[in-house]
C-alpha cells in the first residue's frame, strides 16, 4: 500500500501536469466531409494546438493507404507529429508501447473509413483511458452510403464537423466525392486522378455524366465485336 502511494507521487513528480490530472474525462471529436476538404489539415491543426498546450499526442494513420511517407507528419510550416501506419486501432497500444499509451493525452486518427475497430477504441480510449481523441474521415463514399465506421462514433462524440471542399465544376461548395472512373470497389485509394469533389448538382449530374459514358464505352464494345465478326467473316 505504502509502496503505491510512493509510485504514484514519484510518478507526478516527474511528468508534467497534464499527464497526472485526473483521467476520468476523456473527449471524442470527429471531422468528416467528402474528399479535399482539408480534414487532415484540421486535424493536424487541432494536434498541433494540443502539443502548444504541452499535451502529448500521437497520430495513426490507415496502412492501406501508402501514397505518403508514414512515420512520421510533418505541416506545411515544419511541426513533425508521430504518426503509426497501422491496419487496425487495436494492435496501437501494443506498438505504441504501455508506458508510452500512458503518457499520451491526445490521439489523432486520420482516413478513419479504413478503421473497423474504430467505435470500440474510441470508446475506451476516451471513456476508459481519458485520452482525447480527435477522428477525421469520410463520412460517404463515392456512392453517398455510410463509409465504414465513421458514422458510428457520431453518439460518441463531443463534437461534430463537416467540412466542405470547392466544387471542381462550379466553385461552388462541394459536399460529395465524385469518382471519375468506373471502377466499382469502395476502397479505391487514389486521389485528383480519380476522385473530385462536387456539390450536390454535379453529383447528380455527374452520375447521370458516368453512366452515359459507360452505356457509350459499352455499345462501342458491342459495335467492335461485331466488326470484327463481320471482318472474320469476309
Ligand atoms: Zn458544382
Amino acid at each position: 500500500m505504502a509502496s503505491s502511494f510512493r509510485s504514484s507521487a514519484s510518478l507526478s513528480s516527474n511528468l508534467p501536469s497534464s499527464a497526472s490530472a485526473h483521467r476520468a474525462s476523456g473527449e471524442v471529436h470527429l471531422i468528416v466531409g467528402p474528399m479535399f476538404a482539408g480534414k487532415t489539415t484540421s486535424l493536424l491543426r487541432r494536434i498541433k494546438s494540443e502539443t502548444n498546450n504541452g499535451r502529448s499526442v500521437a497520430i495513426i494513420k490507415s496502412s492501406k493507404d501508402n501514397r505518403y511517407a508514414i512515420d512520421s507528419i510533418v505541416t506545411h510550416d515544419g511541426a513533425k507529429f508521430p504518426c503509426l501506419a497501422l491496419p487496425d486501432l487495436s494492435s496501437f497500444r501494443q506498438k505504441f508501447g504501455d508506458d508510452a499509451y500512458e503518457k499520451l493525452d491526445v490521439i489523432g486518427i486520420d482516413e478513419a473509413q479504413f478503421f473497423e475497430d474504430l467505435y470500440d477504441f474510441c470508446l475506451k480510449a476516451a471513456d476508459h483511458d481519458g485520452k482525447t481523441v480527435i477522428v477525421a474521415g469520410l463520412d460517404g463514399d463515392y456512392l453517398r452510403r455510410s463509409f465504414g465506421s465513421v458514422l458510428d462514433v457520431v453518439p460518441l462524440a463531443d463534437t461534430v464537423t463537416k467540412l466542405t471542399a470547392r466544387c471542381e465544376l462550379c466553385g461552388k461548395r462541394a459536399f460529395f466525392t465524385l469518382r471519375k472512373t468506373e471502377d466499382k470497389q469502395t476502397e479505391l485509394i487514389a486521389g485528383s486522378d480519380v476522385y473530385m469533389p462536387v456539390c450536390r448538382q454535379h453529383y447528380v449530374n455527374g452520375q447521370v455524366v458516368i453512366e452515359a459514358a459507360r452505356s457509350v464505352i459499352e455499345s462501342h464494345k458491342v459495335k467492335g465485336e461485331a466488326y470484327s465478326e463481320v471482318a472474320s467473316a469476309v
